[in-house]
């Protein structure tokens, strides 16, 4: 049986060990982590229960597919609650949009907040669907290691205009700027910026519409736990508090892994989930990195950091949406401190979870586990003058969320917290070992993108293939579910060569 060996049990990970396991290969996989999931962990304290990462559960089927491979279903190990509204946007002037519902109902919620955008709204959905159909129906799945593959792609992508930035695209059909807002921040969930992100991001508004935006029951952790479940159960050998120091070459082939605790194990083939920058920086030894050098890696665009404050609180605010954003009253010159000038801002914009709303038992009776995401830096020093001191930032950083949430949605949020915590860019530099404390890996942008992002095949070593959010397709959770199915093209060359 030809061995794989999987670096790293983020939803990439596991879904390669998933798709290795049903196509027969001998699958292990080791993680440095107490827990599987990657970003989407999960910490329970007090009787609360906060989902560490992702939350918005789109493109159910291809969690389906995992299920199905093992004639199994998923449904039965895990539900799926669809949510109405997808998202509330709420704008610094107190107006809210409720994102989401049929297209019909969409097209009525523009009409009442913007007339004049009706129609433009309408042609927007239309367009929408065509860049879905190319970008992730023909792309999202497909192998990007040759250059002939992009330039047959490259007509297609030009005609779409996937030069163009998302915002620029939205703005084209919409003049409202407070939905031009609502229609483009989309990128942000992937880690990239609205103004900087290539178009065929637009995508993730057809994925919306098209199987809605839903909640796994037990929390996104409950889901990665029953993917756990279901690699055990069909054989993957899983080994958390299990990290890889090292890839193991002979000859340029990967031929296994060396782990920390200085063991070292065999396999026919390595597939790495952790995160791609790292995987190259840190655990290919240096001899045999041709292509991605350490100055090739330096000049990468990474996504934004993160700031995760988490609140148990002992008190309900019934009016809340499962999930709110909430928007200052800058957004490009904001999205632009964050992305391009290491600028920690004073005006912050956040997302925040409500999970209580659709899942009663993620709390205490009558209480709330919230959590509100602040995009911040990275840990990269362009200038170390400008580098932040978290000791100092963080708590200044939680204040201020504090102080937002009271004055928006939570009023006296503050009386009532029970449990109180966050993690800043260190905690994805230390725990989960992203480079510069990313929150998603590289940015979404055209040069970064299918086969200008890091190949699912490695260039530099054989036997060395890479899943998850900094691979093709990109980061989200159907991003590296997809990057698994690539995965697929290259089984019959995993199994030639053991
Ligand atoms: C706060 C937050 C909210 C998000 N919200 C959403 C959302 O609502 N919807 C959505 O679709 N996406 C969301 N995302 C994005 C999504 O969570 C990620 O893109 C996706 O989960 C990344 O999966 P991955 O396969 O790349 O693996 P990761 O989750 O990055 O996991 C990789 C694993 O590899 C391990 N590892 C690293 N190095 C080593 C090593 N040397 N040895 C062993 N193990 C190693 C890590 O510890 C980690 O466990 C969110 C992300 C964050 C951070």
């Amino acid at each position: 049986m030809t061995r794989a060996i999987v670096i790293g049990a983020g939803f990439g990970g596991m879904a390669a060990a998933l798709r290795l396991r049903a196509a027969g290969f001998d699958v292990q996989v080791f993680d440095n982590q107490a827990q599987v999931g990657g970003r989407a962990g999960v910490y329970r304290k007090q009787g609360y229960t906060f989902d560490a990462g992702p939350t918005v559960i789109t493109a159910p089927f291809l969690f389906d597919e995992l299920w199905s491979l093992f004639g199994e279903s998923r449904s039965e190990a895990v539900a799926f609650k669809p949510l109405t509204p997808w998202y509330r946007i709420r704008f610094a002037d107190g107006r809210c949009f409720n994102y989401g519902g049929t297209d019909a109902e969409l097209v009525e919620r523009v009409r009442a907040f913007s007339p004049a955008d009706t129609a433009g709204y309408q042609r927007l959905l239309r367009k929408v669907e065509s860049i879905y159909k190319v970008g992730f129906e023909q792309l999202g799945a497909a192998p990007f290691h040759s250059a002939s593959k992009m330039l047959a792609v490259l007509p297609q992508m030009l005609a779409l205009r996937s030069d163009r930035s998302v915002y620029s695209f939205v703005s084209r059909y919409i003049q409202d700027e407070a939905l031009r807002r609502v229609f483009s921040f989309q990128p942000l969930l992937v880690g990239g910026n609205p103004f900087h992100t290539t178009s065929i991001y637009a995508l993730i508004q057809h994925l919306e519409r098209k199987d809605g935006v839903s909640f796994a029951m037990g929390g996104t952790a409950a889901l990665a736990a029953a993917m756990a479940r279901l690699m055990e159960d069909q054989g993957v050998r899983l080994h958390l508090n299990c990290g890889v120091r090292q890839i193991t070459v002979e000859d340029g082939r990967a031929t296994g892994v060396l782990l920390d605790n200085e063991q070292q194990v065999s396999a026919d083939c390595v597939i790495a989930n952790a995160d791609a920058p790292a995987v190259y920086r840190r655990l290919v030894p240096p001899r045999w990195r041709r292509k991605w050098t350490d100055a090739r890696i330096r000049r990468q665009k990474f996504s934004m950091g993160l700031f995760v404050l988490y609140l148990g609180v002992r008190k309900q605010f019934p009016d809340l949406a499962h999930h709110t954003v909430l928007l200052g009253r800058r957004y490009k010159e904001l999205l632009e401190e964050i992305f391009h000038h290491q600028l920690l801002s004073d005006d912050i914009s956040l997302y925040l979870h409500a999970p209580t709303r659709t899942d009663s038992s993620l709390a205490p009776p009558g209480c709330e586990s919230l959590y509100a995401l602040v995009p911040v830096p990275t840990l990269e020093c362009r200038q170390p003058s400008k580098a932040i001191d978290w000791t100092v930032a963080g708590p200044t950083l939680a204040a201020r969320t504090l102080a937002l949430l009271e004055d928006t949605v939570c009023p006296n949020l503050r009386d009532h917290i029970d449990v109180q915590f966050y993690v800043t860019p260190e905690h994805f530099r230390d725990q989960l070992r992203t480079e510069h404390g990313t929150g998603f890996s590289i940015q979404p942008t055209l040069l970064q993108s299918a086969w200008f992002r890091y190949h699912n095949r490695s260039e530099d070593l054989r036997g060395l293939y890479l899943v998850g959010a900094g691979t093709h397709p990109g980061a989200g959770l159907p991003g590296v579910l997809c990057s698994a199915k690539v995965l697929e093209h290259y089984f019959d060359e995993m199994r030639a060569t053991a």
